[in-house]
């Protein structure tokens, strides 16, 4: 695979055409799942309706063994280093969607991946696992009884095991071709990230016949080797392929990406809401030059980091949705109208969420085993 055709999952990388990934690595579009879940009985979420999660790996294959009572988890992961924002609450909603359905859910915090990746303290991984991520998964509706939560230093049993087997079952060259040149570093975090996804099918966890991982477009190389992983173990331990779905990375308020690092396009969950505000405000439009223009010829939604954060998180009713693109694509909504709209539901939405977080800021402790290093 050359390497234009590789993913860096710890790049960030800035996917532009999400339909090339059908081709170039065989994920599946998603349309052709949504009428085989309403069959099943499950609705599907805006996510979803929406074209924000566009592929899948066998979630089909995933569901029908849990409408047909077959054990089914969700596992996902979270490198906990600095405050939880916008490009992380849409894997944490997808958490809670699958939870309501009835799936057991499992959250890692990354500790070992964030040590040997960006090299944080344990002091810092542990004080954003607790005051940060876990707390804003909570207020954001993931139930602490039926969530699993660990730091990877801090699993104990065959976990650990599970990373030196997987170890001797992939050679420097496959691990080349699906990720590119690897330190040492990350040969390990991607290794350890295929025991997160698999161990919950071990008995000692659970027994899960199958477990399904939401990601980003940009984590499909883990995936990829996972499921890999899993058919080679066949005959040792019998794993089946983690089902995936893939959405689209939320655009940062600049027009790129949305991260820590770039703090004024970042809508932070625990940042003061006046500054959010603030940063709303200044976002980037896909609107014209000047308002005469965008009347004659309409804005451009599908370009405008605002209307992205409507899409996927501060208008939750279609029909309004539809109503603002519209609006939006005929001209008679201009961008400062739209922002000022937009920044009230920001408020709203930011206010009454840390509302909830105060409730939950003191629980973390008591959900997860610090790890003993
Ligand atoms: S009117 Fe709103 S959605 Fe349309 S381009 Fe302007 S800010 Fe974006």
């Amino acid at each position: 695979m050359g390497a234009e055709e590789r993913i860096d999952p710890w790049g960030r990388p800035d996917i532009k055409d999400y339909g090339r990934l059908y081709n170039v690595f065989g994920i599946r579009p998603f349309d052709e799942v949504l009428d085989k879940l309403k069959a099943l009985g499950v609705e599907p979420s805006p996510f979803m309706r929406r074209g924000v999660i566009f592929g899948h790996r066998d979630l089909d294959i995933a569901l029908e063994a849990w409408a047909s009572g077959r054990p089914v988890a969700v596992v996902t992961g979270f490198m906990p280093s600095g405050r939880f924002h916008f490009g992380h609450m849409l894997t944490a909603l997808q958490l809670v969607y699958y939870q309501r359905l009835g799936l057991r859910v499992f959250v890692c915090m990354a500790d070992a991946e964030a040590y040997a990746v960006r090299r944080a303290s344990r002091e810092e991984t542990i004080r954003s696992a607790l005051e940060e991520f876990i707390p804003n998964l909570l207020a954001l509706g993931l139930d602490p009884q039926k969530t699993e939560f660990y730091f990877q230093t801090g699993r104990e049993g065959p976990y650990h095991e599970l990373i030196q087997l997987f170890s001797s079952k992939v050679t420097s060259n496959e691990m080349e071709a699906i990720y590119g040149d690897l330190s040492p570093a990350k040969v390990v975090s991607a290794l350890t990230q295929v025991a997160d996804i698999l161990h919950p099918m071990l008995k000692e966890y659970g027994g899960y016949e199958y477990v399904i991982v939401p990601v980003g477009a940009d984590q499909d190389p883990h995936i990829r080797l996972t499921r890999d992983m899993a058919t080679r173990m066949r005959g040792e331990i019998n794993f089946n392929p983690p089902a995936a779905t893939y959405h689209k990375l939320i655009r940062g308020l600049d027009g790129g990406k949305m991260s820590k690092s770039k703090p004024d396009s970042t809508i932070f969950l625990t940042e003061p809401v006046e500054e959010a505000v603030r940063k709303f405000r200044a976002s980037l439009t896909g609107g014209r030059n000047t308002a005469e223009e965008q009347r004659r010829l309409g804005g451009e939604p599908d370009k405008c980091p605002v209307f992205d954060q409507y899409l996927y998180y501060l208008v939750p009713d279609d029909s309004e949705l539809a109503s603002i693109e519209r609006s939006c694509r005929s001209g008679s909504l201009l961008c400062g109208e739209c922002k000022l709209m937009g920044s009230e539901k920001l408020r709203k939405f930011l206010e009454s969420h840390q509302r909830l977080l105060e409730t939950y800021k003191d629980k973390a402790a008591s959900l997860v085993e610090l790890p003993k290093y």
